[in-house]
C-alpha cells in the first residue's frame, strides 16, 4: 500500500492562519509581534529566503524590517545593530540570515543576539535550553519536522526514532527534541557503520544529509514514517535525501520534497516570532 503523503505546504498555510487570528488579537490590545531580519551582502539564495519571510509576516500581521547592508559592513557596526534592535521594544525576534560573507564572525554575531529574541533558536543558551528539557527557541527546521510529525497524528513516545545527519542546525536540535518527546533516539552520521542498519530499525526516520536521493527502499522499515529534511538541486529540479519514488512503497507516510518540510520552517519561525511577542 502506498504511503500517506505528508503535505507540509497545507499544514504550514494552518499554522498560518492560525498565527494570524492570534497576531489579531495580540494587535488588538497593542501587542503586534515584530521581526527583524538581516541580511548582509549579495547572496541570491538569502535574499530570496528573506523575501519569503516578509511575506510570511505580512500575510499573518507580523510586523517586520529588512535590514540590508553591504558585505563591506565591519564586525563592529553588525554587533552595534544587533545591540539596537535587542533595545528595540517593537522588536521581539532578530533573525541574521546565514552564511555572513567571509570575515565576519557569526558565532559572535549570534551571541550577541539577546537569547529571548533568538528565534532562529541558535544561541547556546537556547541550545543549551533544549538539551536540559528547559523551554527554549528551537531552530525551525527540526521544530517544523516535529510539528508535522505531530499533526500528522503520529504518537512518539517509545518509539524508535532514527536522525539521519548532525548538523547544529537540524541534526541534532531535531534528536534533542525526539527524546524531550519520549522517542528512543539514534544519530547517524556520515562515521557511523552500517548506516542502513541503523535506519532499518527505525519507526520514524528523519533523514538530514544533504544527498541526492540517499535513503533507499530498503534502508526503511515497512510501515515506518519517513520525513525528507533534504534540499538538493540535480538538472534543474529539487530533489530530497530520500528516494521518494521507491521508498514510498514501503512507508506509512511521507514527506515530498519540495512540498514537505521546507514550508514549515518559516512557519515556525512566524510561531517563534509570536511566543516571543507573547512572553516578552
Ligand atoms: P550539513 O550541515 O551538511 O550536515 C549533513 C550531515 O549529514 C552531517 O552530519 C554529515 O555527517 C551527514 N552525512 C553526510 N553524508 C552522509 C552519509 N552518506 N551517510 C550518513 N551521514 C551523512 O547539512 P544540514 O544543514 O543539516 O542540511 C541537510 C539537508 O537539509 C540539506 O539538503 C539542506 O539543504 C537541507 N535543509 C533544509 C532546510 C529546510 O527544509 N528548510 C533547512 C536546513 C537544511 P558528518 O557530521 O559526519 O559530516
Amino acid at each position: 500500500m502506498a504511503a500517506e503523503i505528508i503535505n507540509g505546504k497545507q499544514i504550514a498555510a494552518q499554522i498560518r492562519s492560525e498565527l494570524k487570528e492570534q497576531v489579531e488579537r495580540m494587535a488588538a490590545q497593542g501587542r503586534r509581534p515584530g521581526l527583524a531580519v538581516v541580511l548582509v551582502g549579495d547572496n541570491p539564495a538569502s535574499a530570496v529566503y528573506v523575501r519569503q519571510k516578509k511575506k510570511a509576516c505580512h500575510e499573518i500581521g507580523i510586523y517586520s524590517e529588512e535590514h540590508k547592508l553591504p558585505g563591506t559592513i565591519t564586525q563592529g557596526e553588525l554587533l552595534a545593530l544587533i545591540d539596537r534592535l535587542n533595545a528595540d521594544p517593537k522588536i521581539h525576534g532578530i533573525l541574521v540570515q546565514l552564511p555572513l560573507p567571509d570575515g565576519l564572525d557569526e558565532e559572535e554575531v549570534i551571541n550577541r543576539i539577546n537569547p529571548k529574541k533568538d528565534v532562529d533558536g541558535f544561541h547556546p543558551t537556547n541550545v543549551g535550553r533544549l538539551s536540559i528539557g528547559l523551554p527554549a527557541y528551537v531552530p525551525c527546521t527540526p521544530a517544523g519536522v516535529l510539528e508535522l510529525v505531530k499533526r500528522t497524528g503520529v504518537a512518539i513516545a517509545g518509539k524508535k526514532v532514527v536522525v539521519l545527519g548532525r548538523s547544529n542546525i537540524v541534526g541534532k536540535p531535531a534528536a534533542m527534541l525526539f527524546l524531550r518527546e519520549n522517542a528512543t533516539v539514534t544519530v547517524c552520521h556520515s562515521r557511523t557503520v552500517n548506516v542502513q542498519q541503523e535506519c532499518a530499525q527505525a519507526d520514524i526516520l528523519v533523514v538530514a544529509v544533504g544527498r541526492p536521493k540517499l535513503v533507499k527502499k530498503y534502508w526503511v522499515k515497512p510501515g515506518a514514517v519517513v520525513i525528507d529534511v533534504g534540499i538538493n538541486r540535480v538538472d534543474g529540479k529539487i530533489v530530497g535525501d530520500v528516494d521518494f519514488e521507491e521508498v514510498q512503497e514501503v512507508a506509512s507516510a511521507i514527506t515530498p520534497v519540495p512540498g514537505g518540510v521546507g514550508p514549515m520552517t518559516i512557519a515556525m519561525l512566524m510561531k517563534n516570532t509570536v511566543s516571543s511577542a507573547a512572553e516578552n
